[in-house]
């Protein structure tokens, strides 16, 4: 995947251009299934504006990074694991494996999940 790609994907994906398993949308939020799961749920939840990641979105809208963990929780309930528990993964840069430079959040869970490793 090129860099240029990346930055885009989730937009075509958003815009419909791209299919994708929508788990759940408002009007900040976008939430589809990921394409290669790492756990029995695997939710990623992109914020429609598009911010590089984590930080740059905190500092730049800190609602709107609200409105994602909101949606997060919203997630985790339509899957039916907001009791069993979830995990909300941010990867940021290169080091982390961030692929795809348009901030979303991972929503893991549906089985016990490993502890984090190098
Ligand atoms: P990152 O590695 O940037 O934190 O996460 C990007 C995620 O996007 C990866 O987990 C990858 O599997 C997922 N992904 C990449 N391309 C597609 C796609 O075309 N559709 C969907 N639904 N997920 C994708």
């Amino acid at each position: 995947m090129s860099g240029l790609d990346a930055e885009t994907l989730f937009e075509r994906i958003i815009g419909g251009e791209i299919p994708a398993d929508v788990v759940y949308q408002d009007e900040s939020t976008f939430a589809f299934r990921d394409i290669r799961p790492q756990a029995r749920v695997h939710v990623l939840v992109v914020p429609r504006k598009r911010y590089r990641n984590l930080g740059e979105l905190a500092a730049a809208d800190p609602g709107l990074l609200a409105d994602v963990a909101l949606a997060a929780r919203k997630v985790a309930e339509i899957e039916g694991i907001l009791e069993s528990g979830y995990r909300v993964v941010f990867n940021t840069d290169e080091d982390a494996g961030q692929t795809v430079f348009h901030v979303h959040a991972h929503v893991l869970g549906g089985e016990p999940l490993g502890l984090f490793g190098a």
